[in-house]
């Protein structure tokens, strides 16, 4: 007699992204009904965190320098590089005008009286944006490598990868090692993601367990004008340029970022998402390894999207509160600074808020302000994060399409992995 058991066959049968989301809407749940003791659930979050945290620096550095050295014609990395560049500066800026456009039609600062407290640390850590640009090139690379500073891996990645290439044959058995690891690292994330279901649920519930009312109600609305403009941003600009400029069906590439989306908006870290955005850019987009190898860690970096709408919404927010009048030139300024302080800010929890700081100086509103968004940044920075991973992932697709690196039939497919 045979003993069928099938639950180990539903489970591996049911599409990654909705056990990702059942994750997501019992962590809602646990959390709202347990409160603060819903964070006992947070270490199977940390521990998913620190697995994906793992992969990052040899998964991005090696499909890296096999991207660079399979595209090998450096006029097409140019135009790639170039292509991404004006891309991501070109979303951005729409993203903060949505956010002020938001702010200033919703007004959620006006008829708020809410006091703060000096908070002067937040100002004192934001870089200066010639430090940031100076810092680009690893003055040694293993210790790059071994801190994870991004942007200094990318930089050395495409040295090494244009070099493997310039060697010609002598480089092959380096590129066949590198190919073999990235691989492995591609495997590696996948069995990762095996964990989000958990870890999601983890990290849902200790958030949705530990903001009470009394914190959120003031705030509400500056908060949901925040996820209006983000899901406004999404689903018109996005859409809108995926349509628009690569002929492509936007519902499409939604459902191919999910796994993504939901592991931004738990972690509120786009680095840290990195690399399940890889794993949705190269199996769900259809977009090769090539190109998103090098889109989507430049974007991580310096693409924030929603980093540029928080800072659009929270800016006119805190102008409103202390009933400062902003001219339009303080708007133009509040456009420039935050597109540059969100390309200066770190795809890592709460940087947004300590960026802002740049934005709300220039335009002369007290820095103590800060201290009334404060209280609730962790909410605004989840969904920052998501549309931060999500514009990367837009322009990763885009810049496939345009490429030529995009296989459609992988694009289109309905059923996403
Ligand atoms: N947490 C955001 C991110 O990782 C950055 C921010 O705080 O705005 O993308």
């Amino acid at each position: 007699m045979s003993t069928p058991d099938r639950s180990p066959g539903l489970w591996r049968r049911i599409p990654l992204w909705q056990k990702i989301l059942v994750g997501l809407a019992l962590g809602v749940l646990v959390g709202t009904l347990m409160g603060e003791s819903a964070s006992v659930f947070k270490p199977i979050g940390d521990i998913f965190i620190s697995a994906i945290k793992m992969l990052i620096v040899p998964l991005v550095f090696s499909t890296l320098v096999v991207g660079i050295t399979a595209m090998r014609d450096p006029q097409k990395m140019g135009r790639i590089g170039a292509r991404t560049i004006a891309l991501y500066l070109v979303t951005t800026a729409f993203a903060i005008a949505i956010g002020l456009a938001a702010s200033w039609l919703f007004q959620p600062g006006v008829g708020l009286d809410m006091t703060f407290e000096a908070n002067p640390d937040a100002a004192k850590e934001a870089p200066s944006l010639v430090q940031i640009v100076v810092g680009l090139v690893p003055q040694n690379p293993v210790d790059a490598l071994a801190s994870g500073n991004i942007l200094q891996i990318i930089v050395f990645a495409i040295g090494l990868g244009v070099s493997l290439t310039l060697i010609g044959e002598k480089g092959e058995p380096v590129v066949k090692v590198f190919e073999s690891f990235a691989e492995a690292m591609v495997k590696l994330t996948s069995l990762v993601m095996a964990l989000a279901p958990f870890g999601v649920f983890g990290l849902i519930a200790h958030v949705a367990g530990s903001y009470g009312a009394e914190v959120l109600l003031p705030l509400v609305k500056v908060i949901g004008v925040a996820y209006l403009a983000s899901v406004v941003h999404v689903l018109v600009v996005y859409s809108g340029l995926l349509s628009l400029l690569g002929r492509l069906n936007p519902v499409r590439y939604l459902q191919g970022i999910l796994d993504a989306l939901v592991v931004a908006y738990s972690s509120a870290s786009s680095s840290g998402t990195l690399p399940v955005s890889l794993r949705c850019a190269t199996k769900n987009l259809g977009v090769s390894e090539g190109v998103a190898g090098f889109v989507l860690p430049v974007g991580a970096t310096i693409n924030m999207d929603g980093t540029a709408i928080y800072q659009g919404v929270v800016a006119v927010f805190i102008a409103q509160l202390i009933g400062v009048d902003l001219s339009l030139a303080d708007y133009g300024m509040i456009i420039v600074t935050g597109t540059l302080a969100s390309i200066g800010t770190a795809g890592v929890p709460g940087a947004g808020l300590v960026m802002l700081s740049i934005v709300m100086a220039q335009i002369g509103l007290p820095l103590e302000a800060l201290a009334v968004v404060a209280g609730v940044d962790r909410i605004l920075d989840m969904a920052r994060t998501s549309v931060n991973v999500a514009g990367d992932l837009m322009v990763t697709t885009l810049v496939g399409k345009s490429e030529g690196e995009l296989d459609e039939n992988v694009y289109n497919a309905a059923n996403k992995t």
